[in-house]
């Protein structure tokens, strides 16, 4: 059997060293045939001496050239500039794309390999909460292969039966005997934090998670539950669910990743180790099972599982991603663009942690007014919401909350 032919976007990354890791294990699956990074040379290099990928993608020019300098460009190809990305993406010699570009930047690569019709290894959950219909469209368009590499998602795909599987986007839950989807969260970093010391919690802190080694985007996003929001509204797509089909719950100790409830009572769970390596290695190699290198897990090592209910109060970021979802397309493209702003500057340490609800919320209230299409029917529509919400965003940050 021929080797799957991988691109990797945003190799450098967490979710790209963890695929890496999985495809290590197994040289004789699949081939790295292209892998791109924004500006992380050193990153590159020593994937590009590892694994020999023919193409690599540095977005940044400079380092694009550098990259040329340190390495005998006869038998690669280097290209940069963000338009590269979409043509790695999709290029007729690969077969599967790991979306795993961080934020807005990854929605137009990994729509292109969508549109091509690739195995799409999806991680890159803002490019579909960007999107929505218009992403699940062109999958189901192009006959492109979704499999969701969130470890929830991937998660609630591994509870569903096949139909389901085959059909994400727009499949019948109901038909399935589904109940309902519940969607797991640690509560991050903060679960236990007085209200009140929010406010005053550095990058350091809420980059560091409890039981998840993520890129520091994604960790802020899970310290706000911002990300399990994203969640929400990424899984009401894959999964095709109504408002009363998807619930969240509370659950620390990361065990159990996500859970489907059936109408005869059964609820079926996955379950693991928190390590991004098994849902990786799940997507790679379906519906076959491969080695990841993660360990079993150990009930006895484990104890006990708890639950609870997310605190509206504590985790506004996440009401708001759940009240965002069923407004329409408009309200989710804006929430996600003022959130990668505000991240921003609370990494720079411009603004509070507590400061990135209040970015969201202002520029979701504030595009309400200006939007007059409610669900954007073309990229260049969304692209022009995602635009003015993060000049609303900036603005707000700027005048509002650093001079203000
Ligand atoms: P990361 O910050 O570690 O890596 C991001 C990658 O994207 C890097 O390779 C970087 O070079 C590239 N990149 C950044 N900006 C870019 C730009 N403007 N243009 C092109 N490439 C750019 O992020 P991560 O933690 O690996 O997360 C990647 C995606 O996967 C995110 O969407 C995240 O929500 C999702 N995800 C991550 C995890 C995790 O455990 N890390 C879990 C689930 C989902
Ligand atoms: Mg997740």
């Amino acid at each position: 059997m021929s080797r799957q032919r991988i691109c990797i976007l945003g190799a450098t990354g967490s979710i790209g060293a963890s695929t890496l890791a999985v495809i290590r294990q197994n040289p004789q699956l699949f081939e790295v045939a292209a892998v791109t990074a924004h500006a992380n040379v050193e990153a590159m290099l020593a994937i590009y001496h590892e694994f020999k990928p023919q193409t690599l993608v540095m977005v940044d020019a400079d380092a694009a050239a550098s990259l040329r300098v340190q390495i005998d460009a006869q038998e690669v190809t280097i290209l940069s500039g963000a338009g590269a990305l979409i043509e790695v993406a999709a290029a007729p010699s690969i077969n599967t794309v790991m979306a795993a570009i961080v934020g807005g930047a990854g929605l137009l690569p990994t729509l292109a390999a969508v549109e091509a019709g690739k195995r799409v290894l999806l991680a890159n959950k803002e490019a579909l909460v960007m999107s929505g219909q218009l992403f699940m469209d062109a999958a189901r368009r192009s006959g492109a292969q979704l499999l969701p590499v969130d470890s929830e998602h991937n998660a609630i795909f591994q509870c569903l039966p096949t139909i389901v599987q085959e059909q994400l986007g727009y499949c019948d839950l109901a038909a399935a005997g589904v109940h309902e989807i519940i969607l797991t969260g640690s509560g991050g970093p903060f679960r236990e934090t007085p209200l009140a010391e929010l406010e005053l919690q550095s990058p350091a802190a809420a980059c560091a998670h409890p039981n998840w080694d993520m890129g520091r985007k994604i960790s802020v996003d899970s310290a706000t539950m911002m990300n399990k929001g994203l969640e929400y509204i990424e899984a009401r797509w894959l999964f095709n669910t109504a408002p009363e089909q998807l619930k969240v719950v509370l659950h620390p100790q990361s065990v159990i990743h996500s859970m489907v409830s059936y109408h005869d009572g059964s609820v079926l769970a996955q379950m693991g180790r928190p390590d991004m390596c098994t849902p990786i290695a799940h997507c790679l190699s379906y519906p076959e099972r491969i080695n990841s290198s993660v360990k079993p897990l150990n009930f006895l090592e484990v104890g006990s599982l708890t639950f609870a209910t997310a605190d509206a109060q504590r985790y506004p970021c996440l009401q708001l991603a759940m009240e965002c979802c069923w407004l329409g397309q408009w309200a989710t493209t804006s929430l996600n663009a003022a959130n990668e702003i505000a991240v921003a500057a609370f990494l720079a340490e411009r603004i509070g942690f507590t400061d990135i609800a209040r970015v969201c919320a202002t520029t979701v209230e504030a595009m309400a007014t200006v939007i007059s299409e409610r669900e954007l029917n073309s990229i260049p529509a969304l692209l022009s919401v995602d635009k003015q919400a993060r000049e609303h965003a900036t603005d707000f940050i700027e005048y509002s909350l650093v001079q203000g």
